[in-house]
């Protein structure tokens, strides 16, 4: 279970397909990504985003907190 999802980022309908949607940044689907930074492709603007605002970085604090809390949620 996790804590957190990470839905917020830019979606575009997959065309020629009525229920499929994709990261606007990586083209990841939904589907795939599944709510998870790690489901976006490593270079995708979304997720370098977060990971530049401290998503699993040590180096800020609140986030060590969460990590730390929930280091069972990252796999
Ligand atoms: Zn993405």
């Amino acid at each position: 279970m996790k804590k957190l999802f990470y839905i917020n980022y830019p979606q575009e309908h997959i065309e020629g397909h009525l229920h499929r949607y994709r990261c606007s940044h990586c083209k990841e689907e939904t589907t795939i990504i599944n709510g998870r930074l790690e489901g976006h492709l490593p270079l995708c603007t979304y997720r370098k985003k977060l990971e530049n605002d401290g998503y699993e970085e040590d180096g800020v604090e609140s986030t060590k907190n969460l990590a730390s809390h929930d280091a069972d949620d990252f796999d």
